[in-house]
């Protein structure tokens, strides 16, 4: 008997796991899914991103759902609108065999009137980030009186972001469930609180850790602006003379533009790209491998099954979203025994993905300053005075015109020596270098105290990214829920939010207006203190909701942010309650 069979799923599905290569269950699999498919008990599953757990749930739900009944059965609660996507993605090639049952993904930052016209044809599991989710029940635009199983994934995610009350509100609106999953990588107070207030009697279960660090790899991060990447990726390998790397980029463009770039200053890097030729490719990686090439600089895509002994760093450009993309990464270095570094590149707001990355490998990640010129102009002079000294002399004819150097340089000191071979070495370096600024930038608070989030994004490890990423070219992307509605046009929208936020119209990119909701490019640096001064405002009777557009970001922990969201919700329950 198949072993999924064993654990009690039927043909349909075990066909669509057997057909996507599985061929074991995983322990959080082999433990959760007898439990689940009873459909009538709680349930408390202790296991991290990486571990299974999509299908874990998602193959009992599928098993459970009545698909002659077209109406919201499950809702999968979860943190970010990258999981959100995930999971609904996981769902479709779950269900590969059993096409009458319907899923929709609800989350911010998308047209609500498409998932409003999606969910209105009948949906039987419906995925939802917390706020789109309850901003769909204040509309009465979704039924979750007949939910009958409400999975909370990453529950702890969920919490360190806000969404308490959020989460409260979700449960006090499926009365009729018949039971509550909950999903978290840890169990703080605020989780148990949850299962203690919602849950009957769960059944608990713990599953370890798949994606252990390795403990060679000393996993190292700096961060800077956005729009000083590239500079301080250049700095970076100033700094390491000696090193020996692979640089990941999320695009093929990166790629491609920076292994352009790097050459033309005299780097020996090439990059690999899905463009590439299988020979290309191949005459690439013979070059790097015999070491005629320094660095190789590449997407995830590309790198995949390359096997290079001893590389000595691994650089991120940008950090991935996956935390599985992330340890294939830093592994392609720290093997067979030797050490390696794994170095990112980050910007402020970043820090709570180190945090979640630290949490997940189980392993520090330590935070240096990006070299100053200076100190990359004395890494490579003494680097180069390393290599004189160890030059081997013992070959070569050296005496025949030794009488004659000597000679020569009668008169000149050991100094002078040395500073013209400095000068003819470094003489470009230090050129570079001459005013060279100060590349770091401090971790965004928020994030430092946030910790534990961590994006998971079904492109990150699938496919090569191209399009719009929210923090492009030194730009963030902003979601605000105002539009056109609400009486604005476009430079009264532009004036409003720079009023508000007593920011110059520099610092503004693209502005993409719609009807219920905006998108605002804005300077990264600049883009905390707008969220802060409009995230929570009133407008016209209503709050305003202000926050990074990818990912649903809504600065989680800042006090003020928080409360007012709060005391917003509360005014929702309050007109419920009065019903
Ligand atoms: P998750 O923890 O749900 O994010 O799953 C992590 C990865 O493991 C996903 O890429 C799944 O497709 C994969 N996966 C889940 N279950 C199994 C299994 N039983 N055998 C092999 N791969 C699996």
């Amino acid at each position: 008997m198949n072993a999924f069979e064993a654990l009690g799923l039927n043909e349909k599905l075990v066909q669509s796991v057997t057909e996507l290569g599985f061929e074991n269950p995983t322990e959080i699999q082999q433990k959760a899914i007898p439990i689940l498919l009873s459909g009538t008990t709680d349930f408390i599953g202790l296991a991290q991103t990486g571990t299974g757990k999509t299908a874990a749930f998602g193959l009992p739900l599928l098993q459970l759902i009545d698909e002659d009944q077209r109406h919201p059965q499950a809702l999968i609660v979860c943190p970010t609108r990258e999981l959100c996507l995930q999971i609904t993605n996981d769902l479709e090639t779950f269900k590969k065999h059993n096409r009458k049952i319907a899923t929709e993904a609800v989350y911010g930052g998308a047209s609500i009137m498409m998932q409003i016209r999606n969910l209105k044809k009948g949906v039987h599991i419906v995925v939802a980030t917390p706020g789109r989710l309850i901003d769909l029940i204040e509309r009465k635009a979704i039924d979750l009186q007949k939910v009958k199983y409400v999975v909370l994934d990453e529950a702890d995610e969920m919490l360190n972001m806000g969404f308490r009350d959020d989460i409260d509100f979700v449960l006090k609106n499926t009365i009729n469930r018949e039971s509550t999953w909950l999903f978290s990588a840890t169990m703080p107070p605020e989780v148990r609180a949850i299962s203690r207030n919602y849950m009957d009697t769960p059944k608990e279960v713990t599953v370890g850790r798949k994606n252990s660090g390795n403990v060679n790899i000393d996993h190292q991060y700096y961060i800077v602006s956005a729009h000083h990447r590239y500079e301080a990726l250049k700095r970076l390998i100033d700094f390491n003379p000696g090193m020996y790397g692979i640089i990941f980029t999320r695009t093929k463009a990166d790629a491609h533009n920076i292994s352009e770039k790097l050459s033309k200053a005299g780097y020996e890097i090439e990059a690999l790209h899905g463009d590439l030729s299988q020979q290309q490719r191949d005459a690439v990686m013979g070059r790097f491998r015999s070491k005629h090439l320094q660095l190789l600089i590449a997407t995830d895509v590309a790198a995949r099954g390359i096997d290079v002994d001893g590389i000595t760093h691994v650089i991120n450009y940008e950090l991935p979203d996956d935390m599985e993309v992330y340890t294939h990464r830093s592994g392609r270095t720290g093997r067979a025994g030797k050490t390696g570094i794994c170095l990112s590149i980050c910007h402020s707001k970043e820090s709570y993905k180190i945090r979640s990355l630290e949490k997940m490998i189980n392993s520090k990640f330590h935070k240096l300053d990006v070299p100053s010129g200076k100190d990359v102009c004395r890494k490579q002079f003494f680097y180069f005075m390393e290599k004189l000294m160890q030059a081997d002399v013992s070959q070569g004819d050296y005496e025949t015109y030794m009488p004659d150097l000597v000679k020569k340089f009668a008169d000149v000191s050991k100094e002078e020596v040395l500073q013209r071979v400095a000068s003819l070495e470094f003489s470009h370096f230090l050129k570079y270098y001459e005013n060279a600024e100060d590349l770091n930038r401090n971790e965004s608070r928020s994030d430092r105290k946030t910790g534990n989030r961590f994006e998971q994004n079904m492109n990150g490890s699938r496919k090569e990214r191209t399009s719009f990423n929210s923090r492009n070219n030194g730009y963030t992307r902003l979601f605000i829920n105002l539009g056109t509605k609400d009486g604005f046009y476009k430079a009264s929208f532009l004036q409003f939010i720079l009023d508000e936020s007593n920011l110059k119209k520099e610092v503004l990119g693209k502005i993409d207006m719609r009807e219920m909701n905006s998108w605002v490019e804005i300077d990264q640096d600049a883009a905390g203190k707008m969220i802060h001064a409009i995230d929570g405002k009133r407008y016209n009777n209503r709050t305003i909701r202000m926050n990074e557009a990818d990912g649903g970001f809504k600065r989680p922990n800042d006090e003020r942010g928080r409360n007012e969201r709060s005391e917003g919700r509360k005014r929702i329950y309050t007109s419920r309650e009065r019903k």
